[in-house]
């Protein structure tokens, strides 16, 4: 029969300072099981707004986190616009190639640099995607604004590439909002 040892110290302060942040030791009385370490807020209000990271030096005001990932998400979303109508033109594009195998694609691909893979992994991904959808278009600037000009809108991609960077801002911004806080002994 194992028995178990557990040890639980103090580590810090809780942000309001009426509780703590504390460690938990659990070791196992038997040479071969490692000690199970775990950390938690011993404070109920800073419990319900705060979160404690992994190793336990470091706390994270819940409430704070939250128009940064409203920002993640409408980056996510214009950067994932911007992708797909690039995506949409290069398929105009590809319809116009006569590409002979699946050889001639991906060596065109790595050609303009927008594959990088091998050839045995791109027909991996050919058996799942048109090619349109295979690498990178947005790798080559030049191959794009040549696309754009032949077969898409200059302002409507303006407008695409402008609310990523603007986005790319507003998270950044609300990034340097979130509230943290230090465990110290
Ligand atoms: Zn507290």
């Amino acid at each position: 029969m194992s028995t178990s040892e557990t040890i639980t110290y103090k580590i810090g302060k809780c942000p309001c300072g009426k509780g703590s942040v504390v460690k938990t030791v659990v070791s196992q009385d038997n040479p071969w099981s490692s000690a199970d370490v775990s950390n938690h807020i011993e404070c109920s209000r800073c419990c319900s707004e705060w979160d404690l990271n992994h190793s336990g030096d470091r706390l994270t005001l819940r409430s704070s986190t939250i128009p940064s990932q409203k920002a993640s998400k409408t980056r996510m979303e214009a950067t994932h616009d911007l992708d797909t109508y690039i995506r949409d033109l290069t398929a105009k594009y590809f319809e116009g190639q006569n590409f002979k195998t699946k050889k001639a694609e991906h060596e065109y691909l790595i050609q303009l640099g927008i594959a990088t893979g091998s050839y045995r992994t791109y027909l991996q991904d050919r058996k799942r995607s048109p090619m349109h959808r295979v690498g990178y278009p947005r790798k080559n600037e030049a191959f794009v604004n040549q696309l754009v000009a032949t077969y898409g809108d200059k302002i409507q991609y303006q407008t695409l590439l402008t609310a990523v960077a603007d986005a790319d801002t507003a998270y950044l911004a609300a990034s340097a909002k979130i509230v943290r806080h230090d465990v110290k002994p």
